[in-house]
C-alpha cells in the first residue's frame, strides 16, 4: 500500500442514513467525517464533523469534499461514475468508478453476471423498438420491466403479465432505457453481506433472510432459515462477484431462492439496508467494517451476538404524528434507530428497530407485534 494508513478523514458522497451510520462508527474510532449532500440537514450532515452542500453531480462541491478528506466513499450508487473518475485523480474513492459504472446501470449489471457465468433470471435489454420486438422471445412471462438507471425500492419497476402488455408497460415508464426480466417465483429472498479489504481479504456476515412489502424491504432476520450448504453457496457467489468487480469495502448481494437454487437479483456495492442488523447484532457492524476496509485498517469480527430481526420504520407510521416509541422500547431487547429525517413521507425510510433474541421466532413475533401496534396507532 502506498498511501498513509489509516486515513484520518473520510468523505461521504451523499448524506443519507447509510452515511450517518458510517459517520457514527468512524467518529467513535476517532476518524473525521465530511459529507456532501444537497440538504444542509441531511441525516449524515447532522453527525459529521463538516458538511458541503450541493447536488451529488456537482463537480466543484465534490472536489471541495475530496480536498478536505483522505479517502472518499459513497452513500448511494447513483453518484455519476464520470464524477468519480475526476475525484480519483484527487483521492482514493472506494468503491471506485469502475465498480459503480457496472452496477448503476441494470443492463451493465446483468451483462456482468452473464460474463462471469453467475446465475440470475432470464433477461433482455429494452431500449429500442427492435429490442421491444425481440424481448418476448428471450424472457418468460410474467416478467418485470425495470428502468436501467435510478431504480430502487421498486421504483421504475412494472410487472408485465403477457408479452402483449410489454409495449404499454414501456410507455408507462416513458420509454426510457430498460431491462426486462422473467418474474421469479421465489420461496425466499436472502442477502449476503460481505466485506472485501484492500488486500483482497473477504469476510462474510451471516446470510440474512428478507421480506419485502410493496417492493420495499420490510424485515430482515439473521441468520436466514436456510440449509447450511445453501448459505455456503450464497457466500461463494458473493465472493466471486466482489472479486470479479475488484470491490473495496462492504457489498450486499440480494438473491432469490427458487426451488433450492440461487439466482442473483441485485448487487449493491455499499452497506445495505439488509445489513442494518449487524449494527447491534454483530461484533463489528457493516458500517464500522466499511470504514475499516476503505481506510486500509484490519477487518473486524463478523460474528452474530444473538439471532437478530430488523424491521424498517417507514414514513407511513407518522400519519398521526410521531409514533409512540414507548411501544418499541418497552421490549428490553429492542433497539431503536432513527435517521433524523425532518419529513415523514409514505414509503420513506425513517428508521428501523432491531430485536435481539436467543429465540429467532420470538424475535419475529415481537417485531410483527410492534409493527402492527404502530400501524394501528397511525390509522392502519
Ligand atoms: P429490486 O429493486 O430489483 O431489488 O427489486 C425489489 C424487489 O422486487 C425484490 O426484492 C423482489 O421482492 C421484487 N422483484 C424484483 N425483481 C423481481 C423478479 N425478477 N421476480 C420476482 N420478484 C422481483
Amino acid at each position: 500500500m502506498t498511501e498513509a494508513v489509516p486515513a484520518t478523514a473520510i468523505g461521504f458522497l451523499g448524506g443519507g442514513q447509510l452515511a450517518r451510520m458510517m459517520a457514527f462508527e468512524a467518529r467513535r474510532m476517532g476518524l473525521r467525517t465530511f459529507v456532501l449532500d444537497p440538504a444542509p440537514d441531511a441525516p449524515a450532515a447532522q453527525v459529521a464533523d463538516g458538511a458541503f452542500h450541493g447536488p451529488l453531480d456537482d463537480v466543484e462541491a465534490a472536489e471541495s469534499l475530496a480536498g478536505a478528506c483522505d479517502v472518499l466513499t459513497i452513500d448511494t450508487e447513483l453518484i455519476p461514475a464520470d464524477l468519480l473518475v475526476r475525484l480519483e485523480r484527487i483521492r482514493p474513492v472506494r468503491p471506485g468508478s469502475a465498480v459503480l459504472r457496472r452496477i448503476q446501470d441494470r443492463q451493465e449489471q446483468r451483462t456482468f453476471l452473464d460474463e462471469h457465468g453467475l446465475p440470475h433470471t432470464r433477461w433482455a435489454p429494452l431500449s429500442s423498438p427492435e429490442e421491444l420486438a425481440a424481448a418476448p422471445s428471450r424472457v418468460r412471462f410474467p416478467a418485470v420491466l425495470k428502468t436501467r438507471r435510478a431504480g430502487y425500492d421498486g421504483k421504475g419497476q412494472v410487472k408485465v403479465e403477457r408479452p402483449a402488455d410489454l409495449a404499454a408497460a414501456w410507455e408507462t415508464v416513458g420509454r426510457v432505457p430498460c431491462v426486462v426480466e422473467s418474474f421469479v417465483r421465489f420461496q425466499k429472498e436472502i442477502s449476503v453481506i460481505l466485506v472485501r479489504a484492500l488486500d483482497g481479504e473477504v469476510r462474510f456476515y451471516p446470510v440474512a433472510e428478507n421480506e419485502h412489502r410493496r417492493h420495499i424491504l420490510h424485515t430482515t432476520r439473521a441468520p436466514a432459515a436456510i440449509p447450511a450448504a445453501l448459505a455456503e453457496q450464497a457466500r461463494a457467489l458473493g465472493a466471486r462477484i466482489a472479486e470479479a468487480l475488484g470491490h473495496a469495502g462492504v457489498m450486499a448481494v440480494e438473491m432469490f431462492v427458487e426451488d433450492g437454487r440461487l439466482l442473483v437479483n441485485e448487487i449493491a456495492p455499499r452497506v445495505h439496508n439488509s445489513g442494518h442488523y449487524t449494527y447491534g447484532g454483530c461484533v463489528t457492524s457493516q458500517f464500522e467494517q466499511h470504514v475499516r476496509a476503505i481506510c486500509g485498517l484490519p477487518l473486524g469480527d463478523t460474528d452474530l451476538l444473538r439471532p437478530t430481526v430488523m424491521v424498517n420504520l417507514l414514513g407511513d407510521l407518522w400519519r398521526r404524528g410521531t409514533p409512540r416509541w414507548q411501544k418499541v422500547l418497552a421490549h428490553p431487547c429492542a433497539q431503536l434507530h432513527l435517521y433524523g429525517k425532518g419529513r415523514a413521507l409514505p414509503g420513506r425510510k425513517m428508521g428501523h428497530v432491531l430485536l435481539l433474541d436467543e429465540d429467532a421466532e420470538r424475535a419475529m413475533e415481537t417485531a410483527d407485534r410492534i409493527v402492527r401496534e404502530l400501524e394501528a396507532d397511525a390509522g392502519g
